[in-house]
């Protein structure tokens, strides 16, 4: 698909609506009333290069997004006012505060900024109409700028009005972030280099059955991991105790016929670490997969995951969708950490390696391997969305 890019639009003099995603985490600060403070400053950063290229040029840029789910009521709990001093203190630049993002309070804001000036809109989703993609909401929204852009691939696979109805109605491009993350994602799914290895692996087959299914048309090899590799199991006839698994057996069956149909391999753990309740870490030991017995899976097993490493080392593209174990414990980290090794050294060989969003993600930076990665997205749904081959709304909105 085709779309504008920054380089594209003449901003200088001109307001430029930026739908940025700074949907951050908050803390309330301590004997303070509705007094927050930013916990993880991810998403900021990933902002700054979009919002800088443009004051560089002399726009006024007004950003808009959206934090938590406000269910569009104001509720001080989800203000965006604490990214104020975040990106001042980023980007160098005066950073004004609009209480509303419609309305006059930001008409006047907006109509008073100058070039190489940032304004802040309030929280857009302190609107219903917002989430609706109310046409008149839109409307005003993009009353505020002369020129769009989207750099809030995040939100993308959500048609609202702030992602999508405003593009309809200015002159529009994706912003840096946006274009990395579409570039990074395309490579995936459009002509990747072979062999091609899919590692997934979290919770459920249930929430993946879409990226199963459009990625068996393209990778070489799954290799499955984390409670989704359990339901495999089961489904193949194998005892796995008090393991996590999704109780329908009937997806994880499609998958594994389709995949023998074309000819995909689909590794799934041939030994793994076991204990009988989760939160008895000293009790975690190593099994093969006949013997899980009562107890439960929490990682793959060493022999799986230096299997999985063989495999993932001699790729040419390797996309990692999930954690194989979980990562959040010491004593099962080592799974996703083997494997998030492989992939770093096969990025270090040539390969293209990408990070889906969300755990797979959180995975990555805690585990060490992120910043060794060819991308890591910051999308979570809408990565996801991405992978299962869907069209995502915000994006189709800014196709030439
Ligand atoms: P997801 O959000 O679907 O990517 O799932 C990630 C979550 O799955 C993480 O919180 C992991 O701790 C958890 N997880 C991974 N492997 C297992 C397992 N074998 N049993 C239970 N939970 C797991």
């Amino acid at each position: 698909m085709q779309f504008h890019t920054i380089n594209d639009l003449d901003v200088r003099g001109k307001r430029v609506l930026v739908r940025e995603d700074l949907n951050v985490p908050l803390r309330a600060i301590q004997g303070e009333a509705d007094a927050w403070s930013i916990a993880d400053y991810t998403r900021v950063d990933a902002a700054i290069p979009t919002l800088r290229a443009l004051l560089d040029r002399g726009a006024k840029v007004i950003v808009m997004s959206h934090l938590g789910r406000p269910d569009g009521v104001a509720n001080p709990k989800y203000s965006l006012k604490p990214l104020v001093a975040a990106l001042a203190d980023r980007l160098h630049v005066p950073v004004a505060f609009a209480t509303d993002c419609i309305g006059a309070t930001a008409r006047d804001a907006a109509t008073h900024l100058r070039e190489h000036e940032l304004l802040l809109l309030e929280n857009v989703r302190f609107h219903k109409e917002e989430e609706a993609n109310d046409p008149d909401f839109a409307r005003e929204l993009a009353s505020l700028g002369d020129l769009y852009v989207n750099d809030a691939f995040g939100t993308a696979h959500r048609a609202h009005a702030s992602t999508e109805g405003v593009a309809h109605l200015l002159p529009n491009a994706a912003g840096l972030l946006m274009q990395a993350e579409l570039s990074a994602l395309t490579a995936l799914t459009v002509a990747p280099a072979h062999p091609y290895v899919c590692v997934i692996g979290g919770a459920k087959v249930k929430d993946k059955v879409g990226v199963f299914f459009n990625l068996m048309e393209r990778v070489d090899a799954f290799c499955i991991g984390g409670g989704m590799a359990n339901t495999f199991l089961a489904a193949q006839g194998v005892a796995v105790g008090r393991s996590l698994r999704d109780d329908d057996l009937g997806p994880a069956r499609e998958i594994l016929a389709k995949a023998k149909e074309r000819g995909v391999a689909l590794h799934l753990p041939v030994d793994a670490i076991v204990s009988n309740a989760f939160d008895n870490d000293a009790g975690a030991h190593t099994v093969t997969i006949a013997n899980v017995g009562d107890e439960m899976i929490l990682d793959i097993g060493p022999e799986t995951a230096h299997a999985y490493a063989a495999a993932i080392e001699t790729a040419k593209t390797v996309v990692f969708n999930g954690p194989m174990g979980v990562y959040e414990k010491a004593v099962y980290q080592d799974g996703t950490k083997i494997v998030g090794e492989a992939i770093a050294r096969a990025t270090a060989h040539g390969a293209t390696s990408v990070v889906g969003g969300g755990d797979a993600a959180a995975a990555a930076h805690m585990l060490g391997f992120a910043a060794r990665m060819t991308h890591v997205s910051t999308g979570g749904g809408a990565t996801l969305e991405f992978l299962e081959g869907k069209t995502l709304p915000g994006v189709a909105a800014l196709a030439i």
